[in-house]
């Protein structure tokens, strides 16, 4: 059972929708059950598997395989090319400076003499 079923109320024996109530202590909310929305008897705790990591391992059952194979977003090289990651750029606090033309630069722009900043960092490791 989950909250929005329709059920047969064994409280009051009606039709009815299952809702989800908050359950309070004081001015607490301690949990959540399930409750009948015309007389609002309790009908029961919320299945924890509908939520969280259960359903998500459910999911990923349904499209074949577990979900240890991640999907890298992380773009291909090309992408870094462009002035901010290039070992020329000079940072300055309102504009971009590349340290070889002395010129303010344009965080994308792709110049011929682009060179990863990152790609310097690990050879001299
Ligand atoms: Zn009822």
């Amino acid at each position: 059972m989950k909250s929005g079923d329709i059920i047969t109320c064994p409280h009051c024996g009606e039709r009815t929708v299952v809702k989800t109530m908050k359950k309070f202590s004081g001015w607490q909310i301690t949990g959540e059950v399930l409750a009948c929305a015309l007389c609002s008897a309790e009908l029961g705790a919320p299945e924890k598997a509908a939520s969280g990591s259960a359903a998500r391992d459910r999911l990923a059952a349904l499209l074949g395989g577990d979900d240890t194979e991640h999907v890298t977003l992380a773009p291909g090289e090309e992408h870094r090319r462009g002035c901010r990651n290039c070992i020329h750029l000079l940072e300055h606090p309102f504009k971009l400076l590349c340290g070889r033309t002395r010129r303010e630069v344009e965080p994308m722009h792709v110049c011929p003499e682009f060179q990863d900043r990152e790609k310097k960092e690990e050879k001299a490791k």
